[in-house]
């Protein structure tokens, strides 16, 4: 993603490949009716394009700042960095979480760590939503995994980048910005999180579990190589 060099004359140079507004992977009319192919199509290839091309601006700003050894912007740039990047990634999870669900629920170890960590699925939604529609600003609600706990834990993130917690990983991530709704849901940010709930792609939310419970960054020290194989060899063991 981001390569040192040296161009062909041997002058020292720092370059990196710039980040490209990811494809959308299905048609803007593929959400409808809970999600316009108005309303997505501006937030994909309007909110999200900007994302992307503020982070490929702040890179460019933090490889002339290395060219010239002058840092004194770099707060502004690490700030713009963490913003645009958190953006970026962010609405790129959030496409893969979307596809119209017809009601079916979370399944296998998704749901199993969904009722260990919240009670029931019910109790999950209900957090969830209330954590979206209270939100105070701009921001996002995520379903997160914690390695290293090895549990499922519901955030809110502020902007894209703040108030949550370190080194979890979203699964599952619901866009609370006005930017996401407004088109369609105007004022009435209840109706979009019911919207929400249509268009869960629960597929996605368990692969992205069952890939990221293989990582263990457990704090505790394990005494044998069976428990240290993964978390979803332990899952099975239960
Ligand atoms: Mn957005």
């Amino acid at each position: 993603m981001f390569v040192e060099g040296s161009d062909p004359y041997g002058k020292p140079m720092s370059t990196f490949t710039k980040f490209k507004l990811p494809p959308l992977g299905y048609a803007y009319d593929s959400l409808e009716p809970a999600y316009s192919a108005e309303l997505l199509e501006l937030h994909y290839a309007g909110h999200h394009r900007a994302y992307v091309d503020g982070l490929n601006r702040s890179l460019e700003g933090l490889a002339e700042m290395r060219g010239k050894g002058d840092f004194a912007r770099i707060n502004q740039l690490q700030k713009d960095l963490a913003f645009n990047y958190s953006g970026h990634l962010l609405h790129s999870l959030f496409w893969r979480n979307l596809e119209p669900n017809e009601g079916a629920p979370p399944s296998g170890q998704l749901e199993f760590r969904i009722k260990d960590a919240f009670g029931s699925t019910d109790a999950f939604r209900r957090q969830f939503g209330a954590a979206g529609a209270a939100l105070q600003g701009s921001g996002w609600v995520a379903l997160t995994y914690d390695p290293m706990q090895e549990t499922l834990l519901i955030e809110q993130f502020h902007d894209h980048e703040n108030g949550h917690a370190v080194g979890t990983v979203p699964l599952l991530v619901m866009d609370m910005w006005e930017h996401a709704y407004y088109l369609q849901y105007r004022n009435k940010k209840e109706k979009w999180i019911v919207a929400f709930w249509e268009l869960v792609n629960w597929g996605d939310v368990a692969r992205r579990l069952d890939n990221a419970v293989c990582v263990d960054l457990a704090l505790e020290t394990r005494g044998n190589v069976i428990e240290t194989a993964t978390s979803r060899f332990r899952f099975a063991r239960r």
